[in-house]
């Protein structure tokens, strides 16, 4: 039997495997039941024939790093090996194993129910990204049943905390994990006949507009915080301009701006009152950045940018800070890991396969940029991620096991 024989005939097992692991419902924030979930992975990585441990992250960390009421609920990270010689290379694929939570009114069973229906399952994870796990878990376990080798190193890792930040999943792992991956598939951000080899990254800022108070009879007496910050807003639209100048054409042909979008959220300070001239306005600034930008550079630019149209802005005192951020990563698909992905998806879908960058972040960008490694998003994916009704397609499960296994018994690094 060969392993797509095998997992053909053991679709059952992976929609089994998927349901038992929707029905741990890992909701991040806070990061519920990891404990349960990790020991469960740890053991099928096992079963599959991997050398499996849990990382624990240390507690004097978790409280360093989260806030305090999620430092009841402690973090691991899965990891699982296979040597095999005498291959040389090693290939890594990683998952997230938490979920957003959930919310409004499900048709199709419960979100923690893994209900099947024509040819769907659904479920709070069956998406992003437990699917990705339970095709996996069924590719690896074809090879050891089958007696087929695969033909590089291969390492697992199922992270925690994607959904928040990754620095205790993803983060933390490929600084810490005893990995030394040569490639790396992410199994989320690109599915179908589409295989990611990039995503875009943001800066979350917030401005804030000093003016001074006075009473409302004699606004002449203050600065008026709003009117300052609406000309700095205004002043905005030049930035604009300056970006939709910049553009990025992916491989497969789409072109991508960068964006902002001014004041998502904003606000005057305390002590906000009609008959008073406003001391101080806030608003927020989110800059989406290309797959080919640099948040760093995108966040100097911007600052730049902006003290320097405060200051053709009489009285106009302004404070910049950052919010948030996150990592975009692209290479080109030139290196032939991304033929032989690609190879893969058109020999097992039977049609043909583009290469494509994605506009939400996940935790490629840890693989690509900071351990530098030809990195490919590719998974079974989904429809309505973090949504009601988030649901994958069985198909497209059964495809993806397919898949990983057709790529680590042809590709040899
Ligand atoms: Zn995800």
């Amino acid at each position: 039997m060969t392993p797509s024989q095998y997992i053909e005939l053991h679709a059952k097992d992976l929609l089994g495997n998927l349901q038992q692991l929707v029905g741990m419902p890992t909701v991040n924030p806070p990061g519920e039941h990891y404990d349960a979930i990790t020991s469960c992975l740890t053991s099928e990585l096992s079963a599959a024939g991997l050398v499996a441990k849990r990382l624990a992250i240390p507690q004097a960390l978790l409280r360093r790093t989260l806030p305090p009421e999620q430092h009841a609920f402690p973090r691991f990270n899965v990891l699982g090996k296979l040597a095999v010689s005498p291959a040389s290379k090693t290939i890594h694929f990683n998952a997230h194993y938490d979920v957003v939570p959930v919310s409004g009114k499900w048709r199709h069973g419960s979100p923690f129910s893994g209900a099947v229906e024509r040819g769907w399952i659904f479920g709070r994870g069956t998406a992003d990204m437990k699917g990705s796990i339970a095709s996996l878990l069924l590719a690896l376990r074809s090879l050891k049943e089958t007696g087929v080798r695969p033909m590089m190193n291969v390492e697992v890792s199922f992270t925690a905390d994607e959904e928040t930040d990754s620095i205790l999943g993803t983060g933390w792992l490929v600084q810490n994990a005893p990995i030394n991956p040569d490639y790396a598939v992410v199994m989320e951000g690109g599915e179908g006949g589409r295989v990611c080899c990039g995503h875009n990254g943001v800066v979350w800022m917030e401005v804030q507009v000093h003016g001074r108070a006075a009473h409302g009879s004699q606004p002449q007496n203050g600065v008026n915080a709003l009117e300052k910050m609406s000309a700095l807003v205004v002043a905005l639209e030049g930035y604009k301009r300056q970006l939709s100048r910049t553009k990025f054409v992916t491989p497969e042909g789409r072109t991508m701006r960068p964006t902002i979008n001014v004041g998502g959220i904003f606000s005057s300070g305390p002590g906000g009152k009609i008959n008073t001239v406003p001391n101080e306005a806030r608003f927020s600034i989110d800059r989406r950045v290309l797959a080919v930008e640099d948040h760093v550079v995108a966040e100097r630019e911007l600052r730049a940018f902006l003290t320097k149209a405060a200051r053709a802005i009489p009285d106009c005192r302004i404070t910049i800070s950052k919010i948030s951020e996150n990592f975009s990563c692209f290479l080109p698909p030139k290196h032939p890991f991304f033929a032989a992905m690609a190879a893969s998806v058109s020999r097992v879908r039977r049609a043909k396969t583009a290469f494509s960058v994605s506009t939400g972040f996940n935790d490629m960008h840890f693989f690509a940029h900071h351990r530098k490694i030809p990195t490919i998003g590719y998974g079974p994916g989904g429809e309505d991620f973090h949504a009601v009704d988030e649901r994958a397609s069985v198909r497209a499960l059964v495809n993806t096991a397919k898949i990983y296994a057709d790529l680590l018994t042809s590709f040899e690094g």
